[in-house]
C-alpha cells in the first residue's frame, strides 16, 4: 500500500462539527439541552415552540437570569459554562449542564439566535450564531429571561438529516423527552406548541404525583403505591403501578438521578424484585423513581448526553430501591386489607373506592409462596433436545422469510391433508397447543400463532379497507399520555382498517366505539395498550419501517391471543386451521418460530426404541 498518511490537525469548524455529533444528535436532544438550560436558570416558566418536527424551527422561551452582555457573546464558545470551574465542581454539582458544549455545538450546525436579559428593564441583547460564525452582539428588546431559536437544523451537515426518521418518528421523539424532562420538576410550567397547537401544556403543581397525573392520567396515578426510603448518601420516593396481569407491558419506567433522566437496570431490577415477594416474579409494574444521592457518590460525567451515571455502590442502590417497594406494597396491604383475588381477574372497583383513607390501593392477589410462574418447568420433549426438526429460522425476518421458502415445500407435506377442525389437541401451561399429527406431534406457541394469523389479515385489511367490526355498547374511554395518543393518531387510517373507530374524546381520552369483530369486549383497553407500547419501544425488525408492516405487527401482537391464555378445544382447532392457512405459518411476524415439530422417529430414539 503506498503510503499516505499525512496527519493535520483539524480546522476548529470541523471540530466543532464533531463534536456536535455527540450532543445534538437530533432535533429532540437540542430541546433536551435547550431546556434544561432553561431549567438551570431557574425559569419557572418554559414554553418550546417546534415547526417541521424541529428541523425548520426550535424556539425555547424562558423566564430565567437571563445572560448580561459578556456572558451572552461567550455562551457559545465551546466548552463555556458558567456552572463548573474547576474538575471537582462536577462531583458535587446540581445543575442539569456543565460540560459548556450545548450552544457551541448547535450553533455549529444551525442558524441560531440567543436573545436575553437579565432585568426588568426591556433592554435585552442578540447574538447570532450561524453555522458557527458569531455576531457581535446587538440590543433588542426582551422581558427577563432568554429566547433561544434554532433554525435550519442540520443544514450544513446533510449527511446527519439521511440518519434522522421521519417527521412523525422526530416529533413523537420530541414528546416523549418533553413528558420525561417535565415530571420532576412540578414548579415548572411548560408548554410544547408543534406547528402552532399546543399540545403539551403542564401548570404549576405542587409535587411530582400531581405532575404524574398530569401527564400519565389521573386513573393512572390514583392507583399508584408511594414507597419512600432513606440511607445516608441517598434517599427515594418511588411512585410504583400495580399491574393487573402478569404480563402487562408497563407503560413507564422513568428513573431520575437528582432530576436527571437516568437509564439504570439495577433499579428496575430491584422494583420487580420487590414486587417478585408478593405476585410471583414476571411482573412489570410501571414506576417513577426519584433518587437523591450526593453527588460525590455518582459520576454524572460518563456519558456525553448525561444518560446514565455510575454509581460508587449499586449494591447500596439496589437495597434501597428494593426496600422502599417492599415496604410501600406492605404497608398499603395492611392499610387496604385488599382480599386476595385472583391475578388475572379484574379488580374491583368498589373495593378499591372503600379505600377512601389512602389515594392508592393493591389491587392483586397476594402470592407470597407462590411458585415463580417463569420457574415452572418448560415443556421437556423439546428441552435440550438437538433432535427435534425446529421449523424456525433464527436471525433477520427476511433472512427468515427467503429460508422459509426454500424449505416451505418440506414443511408443506407435514401438515398437509390435516383437518385440523377434527384433530383433539391439548394446551400445555395454558402457552402452547400439542398436536398430533401423523408421522409425529407438533408444538405450537399459542400467541406466537395467533400473531401470524392476525398479522397476514391485518396486511390484507390494509389493503382492502375495513376488517369485519363490532360496534360497543358502551365505548370504552381510555386515559393516555400525550405520546400515547400521538401514536394512536398517527396510525388512524390503520386503526380503522382493522376494525377500530377510535375518537377523541375530551383533552387526554380517546373513545373506542367498534373492535374487531373477533376481539372480546372485555380486553380492549388493554389490546389498545399493548399496541401503543409496541409502537413505543421501536425495537422492531428492519423491515417494520414501512408504516403498514410496523402497525400491523403491532396489532398482530397486542390483539393476539396471550400466553396465560385458556383455550378450549374449539379455539385451539380454529387457531390452527388459521395458521395453516396463512401464507407463511412457521414464523412470526418477528421471524421467531410459530411452531416445533417432533417426529415419531425422534421420539423413537430418544426413547431408545
Ligand atoms: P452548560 O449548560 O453545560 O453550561 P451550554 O452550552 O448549554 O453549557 O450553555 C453555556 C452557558 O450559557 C451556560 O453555562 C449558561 O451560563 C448560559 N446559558 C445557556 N442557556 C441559558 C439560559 N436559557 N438562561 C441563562 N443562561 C443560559
Ligand atoms: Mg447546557
Amino acid at each position: 500500500m503506498q503510503y499516505k498518511n499525512t496527519i493535520e490537525v483539524l480546522s476548529p469548524s470541523v471540530v466543532e462539527k464533531i463534536a456536535a455529533g455527540e450532543v445534538v444528535e437530533r432535533p429532540a436532544s437540542v430541546i433536551k439541552e435547550l431546556v434544561e438550560n432553561s431549567i438551570d436558570a431557574d425559569a419557572t416558566r418554559i414554553d418550546v415552540f417546534i415547526e417541521d418536527a424541529g428541523f425548520s424551527l426550535i424556539k425555547v422561551i424562558d423566564n430565567g437570569c437571563g445572560m448580561n452582555p459578556s456572558d451572552l457573546q461567550r455562551c457559545v464558545l465551546p466548552h463555556a459554562t458558567s456552572k463548573i470551574k474547576h474538575i471537582e465542581d462536577i462531583f458535587t454539582i446540581a445543575s442539569m449542564g456543565f460540560r459548556g458544549e450545548a450552544l457551541a455545538s448547535i450553533g455549529a450546525v444551525s442558524r441560531m439566535s440567543v436573545c436575553s436579559c437579565i432585568d426588568g428593564s426591556g433592554l435585552g441583547y442578540e447574538l447570532n450564531c450561524n453555522g458557527g460564525e458569531t455576531s457581535k452582539i446587538h440590543p433588542l428588546a426582551h422581558a427577563r429571561g432568554t429566547t433561544i431559536s434554532i433554525k435550519d437544523l442540520f443544514f450544513n451537515v446533510p449527511a446527519r438529516k439521511k440518519f434522522m426518521k421521519s417527521r412523525r418518528g422526530e416529533q413523537l421523539a420530541i414528546v416523549k423527552m418533553m413528558e420525561q424532562l417535565v415530571l420532576p420538576f412540578p414548579s415548572i410550567h411548560f408548554t410544547l406548541s408543534i406547528d402552532g397547537k399546543k399540545i403539551l401544556d403542564t401548570p404549576f403543581c405542587d409535587n411530582p404525583f400531581e405532575r404524574i397525573a398530569e401527564i400519565a392520567g389521573a386513573e393512572f396515578a390514583k392507583k399508584l403505591i408511594c414507597c419512600n426510603a432513606v440511607k445516608p448518601d441517598m434517599e427515594t420516593q418511588i411512585y410504583v403501578s400495580t399491574p393487573q396481569r402478569t404480563n402487562e407491558r408497563p407503560r413507564f419506567q422513568s428513573l431520575y438521578v437528582n432530576l436527571r433522566r437516568i437509564d439504570n437496570d439495577s433499579v428496575t431490577f430491584a422494583i420487580r424484585e420487590a414486587f417478585s415477594q408478593f405476585i410471583g416474579f414476571g411482573i412489570r409494574p410501571s414506576f417513577f423513581c426519584f433518587l437523591n444521592v450526593d453527588p460525590s457518590k455518582i459520576d454524572v460525567n460518563v456519558h456525553p448526553t448525561k444518560q446514565q451515571v455510575k454509581f460508587d455502590n449499586e449494591r447500596d442502590l439496589f437495597g434501597l430501591i428494593y426496600s422502599a417497594v417492599k415496604q410501600g406494597i406492605t404497608l398499603n396491604l395492611n392499610k387496604t386489607q385488599t382480599i386476595s383475588a385472583p391475578l388475572d381477574q379484574k379488580t374491583d372497583s368498589t373495593q378499591i373506592n372503600q379505600n377512601l383513607n389512602s389515594n392508592v390501593s393493591l389491587p392483586f392477589m397476594v402470592r407470597e409462596k407462590q411458585e415463580p410462574i417463569q420457574n415452572q418447568p418448560p415443556f421437556s420433549f423439546s428441552e435440550n433436545s438437538n433432535q427435534q426438526t425446529v421449523l424456525s429460522f433464527p436471525g433477520s425476518v427476511k433472512q427468515a422469510e427467503s429460508e422459509y421458502d426454500q424449505t416451505k415445500e418440506s414443511n408443506m407435506q407435514l401438515t398437509k391433508d390435516v383437518q385440523w377442525d377434527l384433530i383433539s389437541c391439548y394446551q400445555i401451561h395454558n402457552m402452547f397447543i400439542l398436536a398430533p399429527i401423523k408421522n409425529g406431534i407438533l408444538l405450537i406457541d399459542q400467541h406466537a400463532a395467533h400473531e401470524r394469523v392476525l398479522y397476514e389479515q391485518a396486511l390484507e385489511d390494509i389493503v382492502r379497507g375495513r376488517s369485519a367490526s363490532q360496534q360497543l355498547l358502551f365505548p370504552v374511554v381510555m386515559e393516555l399520555s400525550t405520546t400515547e395518543r400521538m401514536i394512536i393518531q398517527s396510525g388512524q387510517s390503520y386503526f380503522n382498517a382493522f376494525g377500530f373507530e377510535i375518537s377523541d374524546f375530551g383533552a387526554r381520552a380517546l373513545s373506542i366505539s367498534a373492535i374487531p369483530a373477533f376481539l372480546k369486549n372485555g380486553s380492549v383497553e388493554e389490546t389498545i395498550r399493548d399496541i401503543i407500547k409496541y409502537l413505543m419501544d421501536g425495537k422492531n425488525p428492519d423491515s417494520f419501517s414501512q408504516p403498514e408492516k410496523r402497525f400491523a405487527a403491532a396489532f398482530a401482537c397486542g390483539a393476539a391471543i396471550k400466553a396465560g391464555q385458556k383455550l378450549s378445544q374449539e379455539e385451539m382447532n380454529a387457531l390452527l386451521n388459521s395458521l395453516f392457512s396463512a401464507k407463511n405459518p412457521y414464523i412470526c411476524p418477528h421471524g421467531r418460530p410459530t411452531v416445533v415439530r417432533i417426529s415419531i422417529d425422534e421420539l423413537s430414539r430418544r426413547f431408545l426404541r
